[in-house]
């Protein structure tokens, strides 16, 4: 049985009074799911403290990012450590965003799992291909050597700690979603490259993200291969991100 996951990623955005309102009514709802689902949310790291203050339960609250190394003197990071010490379960790796505004290679993202790992956090490994690979024919070539760059530095006892995100950019914050049909073939191809290199595939949750809403969710989660979702824009709001999570089967 694979974990099923709505995790909302906020990038830039919230405050202490989102955290406290939504984070509460989230709660509260999750509480009342019956659909196995586990919620999590992952807050700019400054609120990290606010969210798991209100979170606990079926709630759990991961970072968005963390530095590569373990701790020292580089100004503006935090570390994995420091987001498990703080309550967190689980951290992005590799978000699209980190990738194209921040330059981060397929090797860093690599030493971010290692990281990510060794402090017991579940890294939520996120892959995706831009629209020019996917009109070229590449996006299963691209989205698979980003798979398997990534996990180059995972121990074998370490897979029940890793979780994949496949988000086409051209879907993120664009209101295009892949279709479901779309999104499983992907998800079954990185299945495939997941049984590749070495890792016990069946068992490893894969979320789909990108322009994920109320009214999409349940096509998306009633695939075979889709095991949640990684949600945006529409975590932002308790009702919208609600929803979401009772769309999961
Ligand atoms: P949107 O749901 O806003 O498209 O963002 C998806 C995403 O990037 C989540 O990490």
């Amino acid at each position: 049985m694979r974990r099923k996951i709505v995790a909302g990623n906020w990038k830039m955005n919230g405050s202490k009074d989102l955290a406290k309102e939504l984070v509460g009514c989230v709660r509260s709802e999750a509480e009342a799911l019956d659909n196995g689902v586990e919620v999590v949310i992952i807050p700019p790291a400054i609120y990290v403290g606010d969210v798991v203050e209100q979170a606990g339960g079926k709630l759990a609250v991961g970072v968005q990012n963390v530095g590569q190394w373990s701790s020292g003197a580089y100004t503006g990071e935090v570390s994995a450590d420091m987001a498990k010490d703080q309550g967190c379960e689980y951290a992005l790796v590799g978000h699209s965003e980190r990738r194209q505004l921040f330059g981060e290679s397929d090797e860093l993202v690599a030493a971010k799992v290692e990281r990510l790992l060794a402090s017991g956090l579940t890294a939520i490994v996120c892959v995706g291909e831009t629209l020019d690979e996917r009109e070229a024919g590449r996006a299963e070539a691209v989205v698979a050597s980003q798979v398997k760059a990534a996990l180059t530095k995972v121990a074998a006892e370490q897979w029940g700690q890793v979780v994949i995100a496949y988000e086409p950019v051209w879907a993120i914050g664009t209101g295009k979603t892949a279709t479901a049909e779309d999104a499983q073939a992907m998800h079954a191809a990185i299945r495939v490259t997941l049984a590749e290199a070495g890792a016990p595939a069946e068992s490893i949750s894969l979320l789909y993200g990108g322009s994920v809403k109320a009214d999409n969710a349940a096509a998306l989660f009633a695939e075979p291969d889709i095991d949640g979702g990684l949600i945006g824009g529409a975590s932002l709001k308790s009702e919208d991100f609600v929803s979401i999570c009772r769309a999961m089967p």
